[in-house]
């Protein structure tokens, strides 16, 4: 873009002014950056640059001469001369005289001692009871500075020698000169001690006095300046002369006041934003903690609803197992009875018959007797009603009894009824529950005896390891593996095909392994399809003295 406008001013501008003659133009001896004699005494500097610049497009059309103020002035009345450079706009409208665009905008500020005042500012400038200032003499920002305090004080100088070497004295509190030749001037110097303020005042433009007599001129500079500046070669001239000049100062004291207290209010923003911080981690620590915890009673609670609804489920699933066990186990021996006392009433049947009626009868009460037992025994177990009652119980008066009671049936049925009686002292006698016992040990015998068709059932007892051991051993039809754990449950048969083959409430294991887990003992099986079956029981014996004995029975009671 920038090389675009480049060539269009080339194109049409140029060629309005190159046809005419050549033109002096003036500059003062010695305004350092802008123009001055360097130590070569060759004239140099941002003003010399940018004429030459615009010579470069013209053709050399400008002649550069120096002298001093009063030369300049009598050269350009008398026509050797037709344009100064370096001139400030005087902002009244002259009509023996042009002023061209402005090449550089020009001001001043305040420099101070640093080593004397650690910050200068304009307001501590304003406010000081007397304020001594150096300045140029003739300089009209006297009056500006009179307007800003007036009881200022000031100190003339008429170079920047003496301007900067003013401010070492201790009661003086800073210059005032143009910002870009002072800081120049500075630089030349090494005066490293001045410092100058960011606040700028009397802003001018600086640009060509050229003849009114030469209006064409005018235009060369004008044209010149606009190409120059299109074309970057401005840019590069001021880059070299003005710019590090024309920056702020980087004087980190200036700035210490405004960094502490930016500093400060950071600090503060951070800790209120830590102190929140704190605040929320704490607050959303317990809010999870509470999360946590009301999680954990959640799952608690839908754990235990599981186990309720299981229960349920299982509750309902024996409700219906114990309707249609029940409805079977105590309608037939009903049907049994109802039926053969209806016949009885009849007197067409003799004597012998009779009394086989009246032995199924019986048979078909002591059935009943056996479920209705059942159920109030699983209706205590699960109640919680039922309570140990410890007592001697000699074993081998039990086992003969259960013999001798299961021998006849076991006869009839054409099996051997056995009995092993294994180590034991005489008396065989242990500390349990009797009536637990025998009930278990009732429940396994008639189970052998029911689901065995030919060989033997063999009930055997021990006493080892502080331990009462019972096994009854059948060559029945044996349970399948898949069975053997499930027919410890509650109504429970290994096979529902021969429910009507052998009579059962699927009660009686149920309530065996609860009384022998009362007991403190263990139950477990070996069977083996169509081989038999052995049904293990241990208990321990317990050792207990007559009076804790005692106590235990009326405590359970
Ligand atoms: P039931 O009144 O049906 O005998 P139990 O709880 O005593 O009820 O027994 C549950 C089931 O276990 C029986 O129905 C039977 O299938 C199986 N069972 C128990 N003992 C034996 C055994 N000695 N031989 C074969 N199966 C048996």
């Amino acid at each position: 873009m920038r090389t675009f406008v480049y060539i269009l001013l080339l194109v049409f501008v140029v060629p309005k002014v190159s046809a005419m003659g050549q033109y002096n133009v003036m500059v003062s001896h010695n305004y350092p950056p802008y123009h001055f004699y360097n130590s070569e005494g060759e004239m140099v500097g941002f003003n010399i640059d940018i004429i030459n610049a615009i010579n470069n497009i013209y053709d050399d059309r400008i002649k550069i001469s120096v002298g001093n103020w009063e030369e300049i002035v009598q050269s350009l009345n008398s026509g050797e001369i037709q344009a100064v450079a370096g001139v400030h706009y005087p902002g009244t409208s002259d009509e023996k005289f042009f002023y061209t665009r402005s090449v550089i905008s020009t001001s001043h500020c305040f420099f101070y001692n640093s080593d004397i005042h650690s910050k200068l500012s304009v307001e501590k400038i304003r406010t000081e009871q007397r304020p001594k200032i150096v300045i140029w003499e003739n300089d009209v920002l006297e009056h500006y500075m009179l307007t800003l305090n007036p009881n200022t004080t000031f100190i003339f100088v008429n170079s920047y020698d003496e301007l900067f070497k003013a401010l070492k004295q201790p009661d003086v509190t800073c210059a005032i000169a143009q910002k870009i030749g002072g800081k120049y001037y500075i630089k030349q110097n090494g005066f490293d001690f001045v410092e100058s303020l960011n606040e700028v005042f009397l802003e001018r433009n600086m640009g060509f006095k050229v003849s009114s007599d030469f209006p064409e001129l005018a235009e060369i500079l004008n044209n010149g300046l606009e190409i120059i500046m299109a074309n970057g070669s401005y840019q590069d001239i001021y880059d070299k002369w003005i710019k590090e000049y024309d920056e702020p100062p980087h004087n980190w004291r200036y700035y210490l006041k405004d960094i502490l207290v930016w500093g400060c209010i950071i600090s503060l923003v951070i800790g209120i934003l830590l102190f929140f911080n704190r605040l929320l981690k704490k607050q959303i620590r317990q809010k999870t903690k509470h999360l946590q915890h009301q999680l954990e009673i959640n799952n608690i609670i839908r754990q235990e609803l599981e186990i309720a609804k299981v229960r349920a489920e299982v509750s309902d699933q024996m409700k219906s197992a114990f309707l249609a066990n029940m409805s079977h186990e105590i309608r037939t021996p009903m049907n049994g009875i109802l039926g053969f006392s209806e016949l009885l009433k009849s007197a067409e049947y003799g004597s012998e018959e009779q009394e086989y009626y009246i032995s199924l009868i019986q048979k078909s009460g002591s059935r009943m007797l056996s479920t209705i037992n059942n159920i109030i025994d699983i209706s205590k177990i699960e109640s919680g009603a039922e309570k140990l009652i410890l007592k001697e119980v000699d074993l081998t008066k039990m086992i003969d009894e259960i013999y001798e009671f299961f021998k006849v049936e076991a006869n009839e049925k054409g099996i051997q009824l056995l009995m092993e009686k294994g180590e034991c002292e005489n008396p065989c006698v242990i500390k349990s529950d009797e009536y637990k016992l025998h009930s278990i040990l009732t429940n396994l015998l008639k189970n052998a005896i029911k689901f065995t068709y030919n060989g033997s059932v063999t009930i055997s007892y021990s006493i080892s390891n502080s331990f009462a051991k019972f096994a009854i051993k059948d060559t029945g039809i044996g349970i399948n593996k898949d069975k053997q754990d499930v027919i410890f449950n509650q109504f429970v048969r290994a096979d529902i095909s021969y429910s009507s083959e052998f009579e059962g409430s699927g009660l009686g294991l149920s309530i065996s392994k609860e009384y022998v887990k009362m007991l403190g003992g263990i139950i477990w099986l070996e069977s083996e399809p169509e081989k038999g079956s052995i049904f293990y029981i241990d208990i321990p014996c317990r050792q207990l003295d007559a009076k804790q004995e005692e106590l235990e029975v009326k405590m359970q009671n």
